[in-house]
């Protein structure tokens, strides 16, 4: 078996980090790079109708059955307030606000001069031979970056991201647009309770109340110590309040995360060549995935899971005594756990681990021969 083919440029030359050269802000959003991809960008295969659904390579998306197609993104910084205007390859400052730019996952997209309105997801060549144009654009839960040094989910309306954030002694929800742009909270209603390590709630929730650009409630939170708030949300148009496990992770849990990339993109994933070597990648995963819903970084499961997903349909390639029941559960687990971790439901995040965790019981200790 080879490896995937998907991620051309990948994470090891330096996804989240900022390129090595910077443009000036005049020219930031018309980044004029010729045909080449930038440096620092990298490819995903992405559902053309549920974006945050990533994979390694070419396929369907489990939950409309549309091919994937192919984008390019890269990180940049941008101001929160004004993120078309202000484009930097690494960090700095919002030259109308002083604010600190913000990390913003962009899609890379190509463009003839002639007709700017016209864009391409890949170089080329534009009418005499000039090489199309480079630019980034923001996408559609193209970028699921917190704005505020928070936590940012994406809600179950599918149109609505939400960031929890420690700041100034209160907890505050920020709320954003599909496309990760900050919206007013009035249309929306939250309730928020410190919980346990365990998510179990300690006392009755409060309801936030407006703020400038927020809803907030004075809390009782030691800075740089991990803390715990579980929020119900009411978004319109949902029946019910939607949940929302925040961990605030320590300072030390931070520092000791500071080597790891940004999570935007499925690393490159190789497949091992023997079966047994794919079981053994396939147990490496779920002790990540373990690990991982132990600390509470649900928006992180994502990698590992669909990396497990990629192994248990590799193990079942080619061989016909495979124990179908648990690979599909595996499967199937863990596309439930990236869902839900997206979504930061520790509720839900461990219904989909039961479902990983059976289909991982049905796996032999040994490859048949
Ligand atoms: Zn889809
Ligand atoms: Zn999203």
């Amino acid at each position: 078996m080879s490896v995937r083919t998907g991620l051309l440029v990948a994470l090891a030359l330096g996804v989240g980090l900022p390129g090595g050269f910077a443009v000036p802000a005049a020219q930031a959003v018309q980044e004029v790079q010729g045909a080449d991809t930038p440096d620092d960008a990298y490819t995903v295969w992405l559902c053309p109708m549920h974006r945050d659904h990533q994979a390694h390579g070419e396929g369907r998306c489990p939950l409309c059955g549309m091919a994937l197609v192919r984008r390019t993104l890269v990180t940049r910084y941008v101001c929160l307030a004004q993120e078309d205007t202000v484009v930097e390859e690494g960090p700095g400052i919002c030259p109308d606000t002083g604010d600190p730019l913000v990390p913003a996952t962009r899609e890379v997209i190509w463009f003839c001069p002639s007709d700017p309105d016209r864009v391409f997801v890949e170089p080329g060549v534009c009418e005499g031979d000039a090489p199309r144009q480079m630019t980034t654009r923001v996408s559609a839960h193209g970028d699921h970056n917190a704005r505020h040094g928070g936590v940012l989910f994406m809600a179950p309306d599918g149109v609505h991201h939400l960031e929890g954030a420690l700041e100034d002694g209160a907890f505050r929800l920020y709320f954003y647009d599909s496309f990760t742009r900050p919206i007013e909270p009035e249309p929306f209603r939250a309730r928020v309770v410190p919980a346990d390590d365990n998510g179990t709630p300690l006392g009755d929730p409060v309801a936030l109340s407006a703020a400038s650009g927020t809803l907030e409630t004075p809390v009782d939170a030691v800075a740089g110590e991990r803390a715990a708030f579980t929020a119900f949300v009411r978004f319109p148009d949902r029946d019910d309040e939607d949940r929302f496990d925040f961990i605030f992770l320590s300072e030390a849990e931070k520092a000791a995360l500071a080597g790891e990339a940004a999570p935007a993109a499925l690393p490159e994933l190789r497949v091992p060549d023997t079966p047994q070597a794919i079981l053994d990648a396939i147990r490496d995963r779920d002790r990540r995935v373990q690990s991982l819903i132990e600390q509470g970084r649900w928006a992180d499961l994502f990698i590992p899971a669909l990396e497990a997903k990629e192994l248990a349909l590799a193990y079942g390639e080619g061989a016909s005594d495979r124990p179908w029941v648990a690979l599909k559960r595996i499967v199937r687990g863990a596309w439930l756990l990236d869902l839900y971790g997206d979504q930061g439901d520790r509720i839900r995040v461990g219904e989909a681990y039961e479902i990983f965790a059976e289909g991982m019981r049905g796996l032999p200790e040994r490859a048949p021969e």
